[in-house]
């Protein structure tokens, strides 16, 4: 589905989902911690709530013995004794109409000489209870109040007492036992959990039954010891839960065997107790859980949306490509058309320029033929002469003239063979091929072939030339034709002029090799100077110039990559300059 990934791509999907784990497992904290905020919030009232029935629950029956206290029956009970029958009728009524556990009175040693569960087997009639503080509390003036196992009952319960007094002396105890075991029932019935510890840490209440009487810190020895002596849990096996404790935003976390939770706590006042709200630690990891769950989901749709739009994005990136190679490829098609077309006319070209060469030299050749017949002739009338003379040597027995004239001969015909070699060399069409040549060879042999006409025409040349070759890469025929061109246009042009002079001048310079011809002519006219190169401009008449010379020398001397240009000299007289890249000698 995906195009394949490359090595950028894999290190941002790397980048993002690790980016995407810290933001989970930190959003997972976050909300856990809000969650532990939430539930302290709600622990808290939770907490006021069951302090509050606690508080109601104690406070209901607490001023009781105060009331006790105060009856006359009682402090004469106390003072002088007698049968406590219509007392402990009177505590028996009382006691069933306020719903307390139970209510009875102690004299000033703490023996209980009244008491509203006379008529159970567990009376406290005659019991002596100065062990608890309670009734010391109350001997002291004060008012006690004392949680405790009852004695006989067996039964816990909050204990609180009242001095019974006359004329300034305390005299006895009023007692009031509050059981606490229907205020239990109904916080195991509300299905929380919550308990209560009293000031050594033992849970004294609980709305799990098992946890009563154990307790979350162990216990010191003078601890211990003090509850034994009050008899505080008579009878009880005082344990330490197992329990591991640990703080957790406002909440302490607390581990009770497999079940852990989260604890929100509160003092009670006046007690030095502490009533403690409790909520399953794993209510907090669910949230945690789900806010992660809902975050994975939403990255997850995320991811698959960029890819999903990725993809399309890639997609029409590929097309897009797609479209532009095919595009390219089109016009490279076209390029590579348009080239073979530009390459068949260049051939084409050059096959022209060649012919056009090739018809210079024929032209060039028709001018030259009148000059090389008198050229021929001279050596063939010398020939014809001597050949003559040998004949009436020869009758006149005078062999050392006959030898000497066919050495003549000899010479002769060897000057007739040259310039027919020469003539055959420069009318054979050229391949065209380039190779390092010295540049005064050319220039030699078409001085060879115009010698004789400049001769006839009274026409001086000078040539100043180094001695050392000038090496150019170039076509020796083509270079030779450039000669008699420019040569023999010197010569045309100073046909009608008294002086006739010719100046070659070969020489290196700048990395050039330079043919300078210069002649004593009436120089280049203004519109020979603006089209001197351009092809058929002639200002000869028919029949003498095709004015395809300069044009097709221009075409060979650039072929070679030189230049060519055509000035008038200041003393008059037309100068060209030919100038073609120097090469070092191979
Ligand atoms: P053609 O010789 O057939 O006329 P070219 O191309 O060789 O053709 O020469 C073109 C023209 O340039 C000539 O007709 C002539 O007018 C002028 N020209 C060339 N060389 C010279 C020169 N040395 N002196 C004066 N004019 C010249």
């Amino acid at each position: 589905m995906f195009q394949f990934w490359d090595k950028k791509q894999l290190a941002f999907t790397l980048v993002a989902l690790l980016a995407g784990a810290v933001a989970v497992w930190y959003s997972t904290l976050y909300a856990q911690r809000v969650a532990v905020a939430e539930l302290s919030g709600l622990a808290q009232d939770r907490l006021l709530l069951y302090e509050s029935t606690l508080d109601a629950a104690l406070n209901r029956d607490r001023y009781l013995p105060f009331i006790l206290a105060q009856n006359p029956e009682i402090k004469a009970l106390l003072r002088q004794g007698g049968d406590p029958g219509d007392i402990n009728r009177y505590l028996e009524a009382v006691n069933a109409e306020a719903g307390s556990a139970s209510l009875y009175i102690m004299n000033a040693r703490g023996i209980t000489v009244a008491t509203s569960n006379w008529r159970t087997p567990q009376s406290y009639m005659g019991h002596d209870f100065s062990f608890r503080p309670y009734f010391h509390e109350a001997m002291r003036g004060g008012r006690g109040v004392f949680y405790g196992i009852g004695v006989n009952t067996n039964l816990p319960g909050f204990f609180f007492s009242c001095p019974i007094g006359q004329d300034g002396h305390l005299i006895g105890v009023a007692v009031v036992k509050v059981e606490l075991q229907r205020l239990q029932k109904e916080w195991r019935e509300g299905g929380e959990t919550v308990f209560v510890t009293d000031q050594n840490g033992v849970i004294v209440l609980a709305s799990r039954e098992e946890w009563v009487y154990s307790s979350l810190v162990p216990r010191d020895a003078q601890a211990l010891a003090a509850i034994q002596a009050q008899e505080q849990y008579r009878g009880v096996e005082l344990s330490v839960a197992p329990a591991r404790q640990g703080q957790r935003g406002a909440m302490t976390e607390l581990s009770m065997g497999q079940e852990r939770f989260l604890m929100g706590s509160r003092p009670l006042e006046g007690l030095g107790w502490d009533i403690h709200f409790l909520e399953p630690a794993h209510k907090v990891e669910e949230q945690g859980r789900a806010v992660a769950g809902i975050e994975v989901v939403v990255l997850l749709l995320l991811a698959l949306l960029f890819f999903l739009v990725r993809d399309r994005q890639l997609r029409r990136q590929s097309r897009r490509k797609a479209l532009e190679a095919q595009r390219m490829h089109q016009i490279n098609q076209q390029l590579a058309a348009e080239v073979e077309q530009r390459r068949r006319k260049e051939q084409q070209l050059q096959e022209t320029q060649q012919e056009l060469i090739h018809a210079g030299q024929m032209a060039a050749l028709g001018q030259m033929a009148a000059s090389v017949a008198h050229e021929l002739n001279q050596p063939l009338a010398a020939i014809r002469m001597f050949s003559a003379n040998s004949q009436i040597m020869l009758e006149r027995g005078q062999r050392q003239g006959v030898r000497e004239n066919l050495e003549t001969i000899h010479e002769l015909t060897g000057r007739l063979a040259a310039v027919a070699s020469q003539l055959k060399s420069f009318s054979r069409k050229s391949a065209g091929s380039h190779q390092c040549l010295d540049l005064r060879q050319p220039l030699h042999h078409a001085l060879t072939l115009l010698g004789h006409q400049a001769q006839s025409m009274g026409c001086r040349i000078d040539k100043i030339e180094p001695p050392e070759p000038l090496t150019v890469l170039g076509n020796a025929m083509h270079l030779e034709q450039v000669f008699v061109n420019l040569l023999q246009n010197s010569l045309d042009a100073m046909a009608g002029n008294p002086r006739r002079e010719i100046t070659i001048i070969l020489r290196r310079a700048n990395g050039w090799v330079e043919a300078v011809i210069s002649d004593s002519g009436p120089g280049l006219s203004p519109e020979a100077l603006e089209r001197l190169f351009s092809p058929f401009f002639t200002t000869k008449g028919p029949g003498q110039g095709l004015g395809l010379g300069l044009s097709i020398i221009h075409g060979i001397v650039e072929g070679m990559q030189g230049e060519i240009r055509g000035e008038n000299l200041q003393q008059g007289g037309a100068c060209f300059t030919v100038r073609l890249p120097w090469r070092q000698d191979a």
